[in-house]
C-alpha cells in the first residue's frame, strides 16, 4: 500500500526535486503545474497528501485550499502549504488558510519528509502503522494477516491489497479503475470487472460465519468498506 502525495509547484526544478525525494522515501508521487489542475488532480488521484505551493498560476495555492475544504471528500485532505520567505510566511502563520502544516523556502529535503511523515501519522495514522483497524477487522501488513472479529482470515495477495485499501478510508466509494490504479497499479491492463471477480473473493472470506458484510456495493459508483456509521 503506497500512499499518493500530490506536489503542486509551478517552479519545475523544484517540483522534479520534490517528486524524487518523495519517490526515494517510498510514496507514489503526482504532479500538478497549477491551481486548476490541482483541484482536478484531487478528484482524479484521490491523493493521501498535497504538498502545496502558495504562489501558483491560474488558481492561488490558498484558494486551492479553501475550495479542497468545501468539498466533503477533501475536507480532511493532509495539506502542507509551501511559502517563499518574507512575503507570504507572514500571512501563512496568521491565517486560518486551512493547512495541516507549513514550510517556508528555500527548506532542507529532510524537514519536508520529515513534515509529511508526521502529518500523515496524525491524520490518517492507518497510512504509517503496520496494522490497520476498522470495525471488527484487523490488518497486520508485516506479518500479511488478517483477522476478523478475533479469527484469521486467509486471502490470495491481491485480496489482501484491494482489503488494505478500503480500510485506509472506510466509508468512502472507489470507483473499480480508481481499485484498478492503487491495486494492480496505473501501468497494467486489468479489464474493471476483474475488480468484481476479487470483491466477491474477498466478501467470501471475510464474511465466512460473519453477520454483518462491510464492503458495500454502490451501484453504478463502485466499493466502499462500511460498517454502517
Ligand atoms: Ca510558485
Amino acid at each position: 500500500m503506497t500512499p499518493t502525495v500530490l506536489v503542486v509547484e509551478d517552479e519545475d526544478a523544484l517540483a522534479t526535486l520534490l517528486q524524487y525525494n518523495l519517490e526515494k522515501e517510498g510514496y507514489r508521487v503526482v504532479h500538478a503545474g497549477d491551481g486548476e489542475e490541482a483541484l482536478i488532480m484531487v478528484q482524479e488521484q484521490q491523493p493521501d497528501l498535497v504538498v502545496l505551493d502558495w504562489m501558483l498560476p491560474k488558481v492561488s495555492g490558498i484558494e486551492v485550499c479553501r475550495r479542497l475544504r468545501q468539498r466533503p471528500e477533501s475536507r480532511n485532505l493532509p495539506i502542507l502549504m509551501l511559502t517563499a520567505r518574507g512575503e507570504e510566511s507572514d500571512r501563512v502563520r496568521g491565517l486560518d488558510t486551512g493547512a495541516d502544516d507549513y514550510l517556508v523556502k528555500p527548506f532542507a529535503m529532510t524537514e519536508l519528509t520529515a513534515r509529511i511523515r508526521a502529518v500523515m501519522r496524525r491524520i490518517r495514522p492507518g497510512l504509517a502503522d503496520d496494522r490497520v483497524t476498522a470495525g471488527d477487522i484487523i490488518v497486520d501488513r508485516v506479518a500479511h494477516r488478517v483477522k476478523r472479529d478475533g479469527k484469521e482470515v486467509h486471502l490470495g495477495p491481491t485480496e489482501f491489497r484491494l482489503l488494505d485499501h478500503l480500510m485506509q478510508h472506510p466509508g468512502r466509494v472507489f470507483s473499480r479503475e480508481q481499485l484498478l490504479d492503487a491495486v494492480w497499479g496505473s501501468d497494467v491492463y486489468v479489464e474493471a470487472r476483474t475488480v468484481d471477480v476479487h470483491i466477491g473473493r474477498l466478501r467470501k472470506a471475510l464474511n465466512h460465519g460473519a453477520p454483518v458484510d462491510p464492503i458495500r456495493t454502490v451501484r453504478s459508483a463502485g466499493y466502499s468498506l462500511d460498517f454502517g456509521g
